[in-house]
């Protein structure tokens, strides 16, 4: 979609901050600067990619995906204010042609997947001109270990031409979004076969190029439910590797668009940024680091290319509506786009051709997409989750000013397999960790390493060597 509308909260209190506490500093492990450096490991490396996930990707089929785009150009239009009762053209003859899809990969998962159609009415906006039904197609696979810990992928049925009205004209929608709707099938269908710890979701959501109203609705409900979404992906725009403007192609490159200042940051929360930093260490930065690790070249065939943006200029997609709830959301996208193909009619205008056609996608480049997306989701599902209830605390003991001892307290993590925690630091100005500490399975640990120098975070590591996202601290209040 084209608007940016989420406003950002600002406030001025730094009440939170300055009334600060400390934790009781007997019950906190002390490491000293000889056992801190003992347990310092110099590459923050995690296990080889598990075999069964290098089968997962190599099943990943460029063929399947060019059929599917095929299919949903074949609608004509899926406009969401197109016909939702005629069986072969518009946005109902594909959701039920999705729906059909999801419940065929449902039937070989033995009964572990369930797949529902999520309707609800939109109301009138500026882009609704009637009360219009919108119905995401999603498919649960639910955790076998920490089922209430959630994964969600998504691409949006829903295309558009240039006037972001008209219902009636050819809307192949082939890049956007056909290529994120073939990489959640293709996820679905390779994954419904398998069951992870944590549970994953695969939505098509709807209504996007009117307002991101299926993906609003989708997580205003995951909300609602207080389900606990600790990843989710906006696959939309992602096949071209080339973007024809007489720039190279570039097919192994996929940028990953993540939020600055969070979307759901409170005032106080804006406040704390301003005081002491960490506006580069949202849970969607987390989630960012845990992708690059977690999808190696190696694996993938892509480059991530992050980019700490909630979108690009004027632009938006579903992972806003994630975010709005304070959820980890971030946006893969095609390196390079061509503004010609996307939200145009199909013309061709001084010889040259506009619209949103198959002609421009890369089948292969989307298996690749694909690939990343697997490799992040298989990684999440099956390694711990995030740490909850990260603090570091701030009041210095007796009647000094400051201390430059850091210590960090936390939950324990509700898996029964978890061996340690590290606590893992960079400078400030570092994009990513490059250091972690193991202090053992505590749940507090207090560190010779001034808060006042680097950033510090968590992860939970398991018996085989699986770590968590990073979780940042909050000042404790
Ligand atoms: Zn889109």
């Amino acid at each position: 979609m084209d608007d940016n509308q989420c406003a950002g909260r600002r406030g001025t209190s730094r009440r939170a901050f300055l009334s600060a506490s400390a934790v009781t500093a007997a019950a906190v492990p002390f490491l000293t600067g000889a056992a801190r450096a003992a347990a310092t490991t110099t590459a923050l490396l995690t296990p080889q990619p598990d075999p069964q996930l290098r089968h997962l990707i190599s099943q990943i089929d460029p063929d399947r995906i060019q059929a599917i785009i095929e299919k949903l150009v074949s609608f004509g239009t899926r406009h969401t204010s197109s016909s939702q009762t005629d069986p072969v053209r518009g946005i109902g003859a594909a959701t039920a042609w999705v729906f059909g899809q999801m419940q065929g990969f449902a039937a070989a998962s033995s009964g572990t997947m369930t797949v529902q159609q999520q309707s609800f009415t939109q109301p009138v906006s500026s882009r609704i001109p009637v009360p219009t039904t919108i119905t995401n197609v999603i498919a649960t696979l639910p955790g076998t270990a920490t089922p209430a810990r959630y994964y969600v992928v998504t691409g949006h049925l829903d295309s558009r031409v240039t006037d972001v009205l008209d219902f009636t004209s050819d809307a192949p929608g082939a890049d956007d979004d056909g290529s994120g709707v073939a990489v959640v099938l293709e996820l679905a269908r390779l994954f419904a076969t398998r069951q992870f710890p944590g549970t994953l979701v695969f939505a098509t959501v709807a209504g996007e190029e009117q307002g991101l109203y299926g993906s609003a609705h989708m997580a205003a409900q995951m909300a609602a439910a207080g389900n606990d979404v600790q990843g989710m992906f906006s696959n939309d725009i992602v096949g071209a590797s080339h973007s024809f403007d007489g720039h190279p192609p570039d097919p192994n490159t996929l940028r990953l668009f993540i939020e600055g200042i969070p979307t759901a940051a409170t005032s106080n929360d804006i406040s704390l940024m301003q005081s002491v930093g960490g506006e580069n260490d949202g849970a969607t930065h987390q989630l960012a680091r845990f992708v690059a690790g977690a999808a190696p070249f190696d694996l993938t065939k892509m480059n991530i290319r992050p980019i700490w943006r909630r979108d690009r200029y004027l632009r938006g997609s579903d992972h806003l509506s994630f975010q709005e709830h304070g959820y980890p959301a971030a946006r893969f996208t095609e390196q390079r786009e061509n503004f010609d193909h996307e939200h145009q009619n199909t013309q061709v205008v001084n010889g040259v051709q506009f619209g949103d056609l198959i002609d421009f996608v890369d089948f292969n480049y989307t298996g690749r997409v694909a690939a990343v997306n697997a490799a992040a989701l298989w990684a999440l599902a099956t390694n711990p989750g995030t740490p909850k209830g990260m603090q570091i605390h701030t009041t210095p003991p007796g009647t000094l000013s400051g201390t430059n001892l850091t210590t960090l307290s936390w939950n324990a993590s509700p898996e029964s397999n978890i061996a340690f925690y590290e606590v893992v630091t960079r400078e400030t100005t570092a994009a990513d960790w490059t250091s972690a500490i193991n202090v053992g399975n505590v749940t507090s640990v207090a560190l010779d390493i001034s808060k006042d120098n680097v950033q510090f975070g968590l992860r939970a590591v398991d018996t085989a060597g699986r770590r968590s996202p990073v979780a940042f601290p909050q000042v404790a209040a």
